[in-house]
């Protein structure tokens, strides 16, 4: 494994590393490390915000990127943990099958023996607010013990007089989490989630 390799300004972040991509258990990586799981809607950001994260442009992929494979992604930070990008739920134009596929995948993730999951980040549209999908997967997360936190993204998308009544609809849909404002755009909130996550 090639270490160091990419150096950023972030200087927590001293390594970021690709290792390989699961969908059962056969395919996860043969060293442990304990992960920190990122889900989200697909288009949510999520891609930008792991990127921005860890300083890296292209260490994440998006959903929208051609030849794009549904896969538990894991990335291997400082040599410390993973950081699993899980395949993004809930595209709009996705086919039945496809929806399925990625719902199998989240839910093996999640509920497999071999996986050691500490910490989950679970992000939103600061915009478009809780959807469906994101409250199935939170009730799931939570019916599985997983510890969330919870990421408003697009927050920069927020005119001012909107803040207080989009963050008031979050917190009640979340009641008693932590929820990170973030804007992958504007750089806001990666501190307070890498305190969170660290
Ligand atoms: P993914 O499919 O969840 O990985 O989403 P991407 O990271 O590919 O982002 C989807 C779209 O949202 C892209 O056009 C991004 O430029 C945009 N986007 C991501 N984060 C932000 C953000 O914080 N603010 C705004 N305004 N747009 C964002």
């Amino acid at each position: 494994m090639i270490k160091y390799k990419h150096m950023t300004d972030n200087k927590l972040i001293k390594s970021a590393v690709f290792i390989k991509g699961a969908v059962h258990d056969t395919g996860l990586p043969i060293e442990k490390f304990p992960e920190v799981a990122f889900i989200g809607r697909s288009n949510v950001g999520k891609s930008s915000v792991i990127n921005t994260l860890v300083s890296r442009n292209k260490l994440a992929r998006s959903s929208s990127t051609p030849g794009f494979t549904a896969e538990a992604n894991f990335y291997l930070i400082n040599e410390e943990f993973y950081l699993v990008d899980l395949p993004g739920y809930g595209f709009a134009r996705g086919s039945h099958a496809q929806r399925d596929k990625i719902a199998r995948i989240i839910e093996w993730y999640f509920t497999s023996e071999n996986t050691d999951t500490k910490k989950v980040v679970l992000i939103i549209d600061a915009k478009v607010g809780p959807t469906v999908d994101d409250l199935h997967f939170y009730k799931f997360l939570l019916e599985n013990k997983k510890d969330v936190i919870i990421i408003a993204n697009k927050f920069d998308k927020l005119k001012q007089s909107e803040v207080f009544k989009a963050m008031d609809v979050v917190q009640k849909a979340f009641e008693g989490r932590e929820i990170i404002k973030y804007s992958a755009r504007e750089k806001i909130g990666i501190s307070e989630l890498f305190e969170q996550i660290k």
